[in-house]
């Protein structure tokens, strides 16, 4: 047994009575998840996932093995995947003309290492197109979220670093091709200054439109692969104001667009990490402007759904004990339908915490019998 396991088993031998709980039942939400791998800790401790309300995994796809996906059924939580879309940094190694051009014309340096790819590249596509199908066919997963779908970018922090991409040859060519704006025959820097000036609305909506594109044909695999699965996205949590519009014009994100496709939007509102550390609010407001934006209220029944991933581990900021139930609470309002924390990776050594999930998960749960 790991020692965090034994603090577990500590924890459950001396019953700790936690704060006064102020979350009580919410039936509408249905999914109550953790996020980034197998709860280890708390199997070899004795316990269940169900003992703390945890009805939902989400795994990184490439960690997932059929002992994995045996486990978790047997702890009968639903077992997502996470999926990479445009981050495979290992790809430039062998195709470096993959690699996003930024406004200068030359490939643009991965902001604080988050290395993207450029989203017209034909094989980059064809490769992840058949990772997204092969996970399908092999393992039964309930469903599969995007992950980093969205411009070469490093916005998951207070001051988000959001270089202007891409401008290689393909992605010019296939922008006239597509939008009928024909570009002088300039070097690449002028060209893309016409296109962030002149042409600057054609570029943006012709940016989301391709990865748009990608969802698409991402919907398309799996319903022929396994139609009973989900299709999320881990998503940019900002409105169309914050920051200038960026997630459309820096991020490519469209939203309302994907919602064709998309059976689940997981918004990413973390709110220590992003500068709201002391306004758990933050988190509802932002869920709140989603609903509004995809015209979801959190009914029983809407096709389109809302699960928000919340920080609970610290990363860049940390998150006190004593705000767990707060970020629970903000991220599990309507029109949310489930909630999933961030992540176990961060909290498998912090078990106080692990227990505060439960607590707030079993309370959210109420005290009928355990619902998946
Ligand atoms: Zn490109």
């Amino acid at each position: 047994m790991t020692r965090t396991a034994c603090v577990f088993t500590a924890l459950l031998a001396v019953p700790v009575l936690g704060p006064a709980q102020t979350v009580g039942p919410r039936p509408h939400v249905v999914i109550r998840g953790i996020y980034g791998g197998v709860p280890q800790e708390i199997l070899d401790s004795g316990r269940s996932l169900q003992e703390f309300g945890v009805n939902a995994v989400w795994l990184g796809s490439g960690s997932f093995t059929a002992e994995r996906v045996a486990l978790l059924r047997a702890q009968q939580v639903r077992v997502f995947a996470e999926f990479n879309t445009l981050h495979v940094a290992e790809y430039l190694k062998d195709h470096p003309d993959a690699a996003p051009v930024g406004a200068d014309g030359r490939p643009s340096p991965p902001p604080d290492g988050w290395q993207g790819v450029c989203p017209t590249h034909e094989s980059y596509r064809r490769s992840r197109m058949a990772a997204f199908k092969d996970l399908l066919e092999r393992f039964e997963v309930d469903g599969v979220w995007l992950d980093y779908h969205h411009g070469h970018a490093s916005w998951e922090q207070t001051a988000p670093n959001m270089p202007d991409t891409c401008f290689c040859d393909r992605c010019l060519r296939r922008f006239q091709d597509d939008s009928g704006v024909r570009l002088p025959d300039r070097p690449t820097a002028e060209r893309a200054a016409l296109l962030l000036s002149t042409h600057r609305q054609h570029w943006a909506r012709w940016r989301m439109d391709v990865l748009t594109d990608w969802v698409r044909e991402f919907r398309m695999i799996l319903d022929a692969t396994r139609p009973a699965a989900l299709l999320g996205t881990f998503h940019n949590p900002w409105s169309d104001e914050d920051f200038g519009s960026a997630r459309q014009e820096k991020l490519a994100i469209d939203l309302r667009a994907q919602a064709a496709f998309i059976d689940v939007f997981s918004p990413m509102p973390y709110h220590a990490r992003f500068g709201h550390a002391g306004d758990p609010q933050w988190i509802s407001r932002q869920v709140a402007w989603l609903g509004r934006y995809l015209g979801l209220t959190g009914a029983a029944g809407e096709q389109r759904r809302i699960w928000p991933i919340v920080q609970i581990s610290d990363w860049g900021e940390s998150v006190p004990l004593e705000q767990v139930e707060a970020v629970l609470d903000h991220g599990s309002l309507a029109p949310a339908t489930g909630v999933l924390v961030f992540a176990w990776g961060g909290l498998r050594t912090h078990p106080e915490k692990v227990e505060a999930i439960g607590r707030t998960f079993r309370a959210l749960r109420g005290p009928a019998a355990p619902s998946r």
